[in-house]
């Protein structure tokens, strides 16, 4: 997994690149087979450099890596969660990727939701109405504070069944906080393949409060689970 790490940063650089060297397919372009290769680190050294080199020019082909790499590690991580929740993977609702970092404490991103697994959901960071469009527009640099411009520390989940959802990473302490107008569940899976469910809170507010802290480093899933008895509350 490591290498297709280090190719997912090296990609995250690629929208700046990506308007001055965009070109249509070539006789260089990559193959089906040879992007699949490239994405499991099962070229020879020799082809993989070809095609590394090949990348750095090609948008049409860095598209194919990019979106095959996230395909690959979204069922990876569908497998990873699944294995982790056993028998409470039919109350799934939504989960969500939560990275936890000794330097910039605790985030999700903009493709924290993992897809496939519960009802059709969004996710969206809570300053995305002011600052993304400018962004988008490049009006408006990415935040300084950070190098890493997808990292979401505030945001609501949306999606036809769910509870109104906020989700709160802190910069600073490493804590999360979920807040919900409803009592579901929520289970955090460890980087570890560990889970633990996490008991609510109600708040004088009338919505119910998880909180998580003191997480060791890694990236965890944040899963909301269905009550248990809908129709008896
Ligand atoms: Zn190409």
């Amino acid at each position: 997994m490591k290498a297709s790490q280090e190719l997912e940063q090296w990609l995250a650089d690629w929208p700046a690149a990506s308007a001055e060297v965009e070109h249509a397919l070539t006789d260089e372009c990559l193959t089906g087979t040879e992007v699949s290769l490239f994405v499991d680190n099962g070229l020879p050294a020799e082809e993989r450099e070809r095609a590394a080199t090949h990348l750095a020019r090609c948008s049409y082909c860095t598209r194919q890596v990019g979106s095959l790499l996230r395909a690959s590690r979204d069922l990876e991580d569908r497998l990873r969660a699944r294995r982790a929740l056993g028998g409470l993977r039919e109350r799934v609702g939504a989960c969500v990727r939560v990275f936890i970092d000794e330097a910039r404490g605790a985030f999700t991103r903009f493709d924290g939701l993992l897809n496939g697994f519960g009802p059709a959901a969004t996710l969206t960071p809570a300053w995305a109405t002011t600052g993304l469009r400018t962004r988008s527009l490049g009006l408006l640099d990415a935040p300084e504070e950070t190098d890493d411009r997808d990292a979401v520390h505030e945001a609501t989940l949306v999606g036809e069944g769910l509870p109104n959802v906020d989700l709160c990473c802190c910069a600073e302490d490493g804590s999360v906080t979920v807040c919900m107008d409803a009592a579901w569940g929520v289970a955090l899976i460890g980087p570890d393949g560990s889970m633990e469910e996490v008991p609510l809170e109600p708040g004088e507010d009338g919505n119910y409060y998880a909180f998580m802290t003191a997480m060791p480093p890694g990236e965890y899933f944040l899963t909301l689970l269905r009550p248990e008895h809908p129709n008896h509350p």
